[in-house]
């Protein structure tokens, strides 16, 4: 049972990794696309999207480098494990959906980068464990 909260907090990081790599190639993309006479970035929409995004992101890495430190310390983190498990792989699945989205036509096909993260991502909300699961789990344990 110990070694469940390894994995949940290891696909907890690969949901971050792969959610930092879809917004960055979003932002990449924003800053160089032509859209109605500048570029994508210039809209408030795409820039205040992407913005709050990494903000969410971000306070879920500080929780989940928290949350790691605890495990090492062999401190019981079943509740913040099961929670990183159910919170991040949503995130990074709406992360996800919101870099192909802006990548328009562009986020289909293969040659790009966010194609593959928007398929591999999907795994992570139910592999080791559902979110749903997860949900119950928290509820179990808090
Ligand atoms: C690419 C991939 C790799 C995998 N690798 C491994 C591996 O290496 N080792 C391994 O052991 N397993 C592996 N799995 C299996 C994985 O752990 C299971 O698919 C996962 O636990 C979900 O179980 P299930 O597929 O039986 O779905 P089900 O249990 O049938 O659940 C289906 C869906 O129903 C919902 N659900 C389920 N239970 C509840 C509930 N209590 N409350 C509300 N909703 C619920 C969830 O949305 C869930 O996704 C892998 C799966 C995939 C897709």
């Amino acid at each position: 049972m110990r070694g469940l909260d390894h994995e949940r907090l290891c696909l907890a990081a690969q949901a971050v990794g792969l959610a930092e790599a879809a917004l960055a190639a979003t932002v990449d993309w924003a800053r160089t696309r032509p859209a109605y006479g500048g570029v994508l970035w210039d809209k408030q929409a795409v820039r205040h999207r992407v913005a709050d995004l990494v903000g969410r992101l971000a306070a879920g890495k500080t929780l989940l480098y928290h949350a790691a430190a605890q495990l090492d310390r062999g401190t019981d983190g079943r509740v913040y494990a099961a929670l990183l498990k159910a919170q991040l792989p949503e995130l990074a699945n709406e992360i996800a959906y919101t870099a192909v989205q802006f990548h328009g036509g562009a986020g289909f096909v293969r040659e790009g980068p966010v194609e593959r993260i928007s398929r591999d991502v999907r795994f992570l909300a139910i592999g080791g464990g559902a979110t749903e699961v997860m949900r119950d789990e928290v509820a179990r344990l808090i």
